[in-house]
């Protein structure tokens, strides 16, 4: 926790507050210094599973196609691994490998002892069913926590994997110690991978739990209305700075999850990733906030390691 940093300590909110000004404490909520802290831990577990003379957990990564954004998250998993000792297999398929190829790879992984956990990178292409991938994927292999039988164990809080970005998420608010209980959380986004299981994790009683949760979704009226009771913005809708000033309360704490590829000649990679968030004008406004990139997306992968080291150690305890 030494290397927390408060980083602007002081700033000026620019809404009007009754001294016509509202100064608030912004903490930069730093993905790279909290992952960095959660993959110092495993790595040093690893090393002590290593010098027992047993073998380090190990990952298999399945990407089907060559989308650019997965190429570099799957590139970025695989260093990850590296990084911390966990052994890595990436499998990579033809965009359009039949999706009986898909399940019969997945089968093998499935059987092999020497794998831990399994990932499929999604999104898929069209003619192969997301849900039958995910269902054919071994409930102890299923370290991104999409399995029903993980959703499942979730909602009942019981021990599961959870998804890998509520669970990074969770990591952050952990390694920040930001206060939950009690407070109002407002989610922007209703998916499988983020805002559901995002909802249940705040509402459930556990440390950095324990809120009452507002989910919101493209058929939320009055969103706004919504995000301005929230000491807590969770915003997971994937349209680029679509948080602005005037929906955040002053002093609420705000999770950017998106990540959106937005066309920028000015960029050499031609885009520049932004996140659901106006940054720039919300984060005077806050107490703390995950900046993009930067924030939530390397906390992902810091929840992924987390769960294969789990699948790991459920299989040997
Ligand atoms: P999704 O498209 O599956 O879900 C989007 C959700 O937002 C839906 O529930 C929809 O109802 C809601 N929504 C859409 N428009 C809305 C609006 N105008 N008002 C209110 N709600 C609205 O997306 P997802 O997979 O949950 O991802 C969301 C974002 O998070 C994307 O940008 C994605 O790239 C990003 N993401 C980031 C990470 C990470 O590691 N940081 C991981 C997963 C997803």
């Amino acid at each position: 926790m030494e290397e927390k940093q408060l980083v602007s300590s002081f700033c000026l909110c620019a809404r009007i507050m009754p001294l016509n000004l509202y100064l608030c404490p912004m903490q930069i909520l730093d993905g790279k210094i909290a992952s960095q802290a959660v993959k110092e831990k495993l790595k040093s577990t690893v090393a002590h599973l290593v010098a027992e003379g047993k073998r380090p957990p190990h990952l298999a990564v399945i990407i089907v196609g060559n989308n650019g954004a997965s190429e570099t998250y799957v590139a970025s998993k695989v260093k990850n691994c590296a990084e911390i000792g966990f052994g890595s297999t990436l499998i990579r398929l033809d965009n359009d490998v039949p999706e009986s190829v898909l399940l019969q790879q997945i089968e093998t992984l499935n059987n092999d002892p020497a794998i831990d956990g399994i990932l499929v990178q999604l999104p898929l292409p069209k003619h192969i069913s997301e849900p039958k991938v995910i269902e054919t994927i071994s409930a102890d292999k299923d370290v991104d926590g999409f399995h029903p039988v993980s959703v499942g164990k979730l909602v009942q809080g019981l021990p599961t994997f959870v998804p890998a970005t509520p669970y990074g998420i969770m990591l952050m608010l952990e390694y920040y110690q930001i206060s939950t209980k009690g407070k109002h959380a407002v989610i922007i986004g209703r998916s499988n991978i983020v805002g559901r299981p995002m909802s249940i994790l705040l509402s459930s009683s556990h440390a950095y739990g324990n809120c009452t949760v507002t989910v919101c979704h493209s058929h939320t009226p009055n969103l706004k209305e919504f995000c301005l009771q929230a000491d807590i913005l969770v915003a997971a809708l994937g349209k680029p700075e679509f948080v602005t000033a005037d929906m955040v309360k002053p002093g609420a704490i705000v999770i950017d999850v998106g990540i959106t590829r937005v066309a920028d000649a000015t960029a050499a990679k031609g885009f520049k990733i932004k996140g659901d968030v106006a940054f720039e004008q919300v984060a005077p406004l806050t107490t703390a906030i995950t900046p993009v990139p930067g924030g939530v997306g390397l906390m992902t992968i810091a929840g992924l390691l987390q769960n294969t080291l789990q699948a790991y150690l459920n299989k040997f305890n």
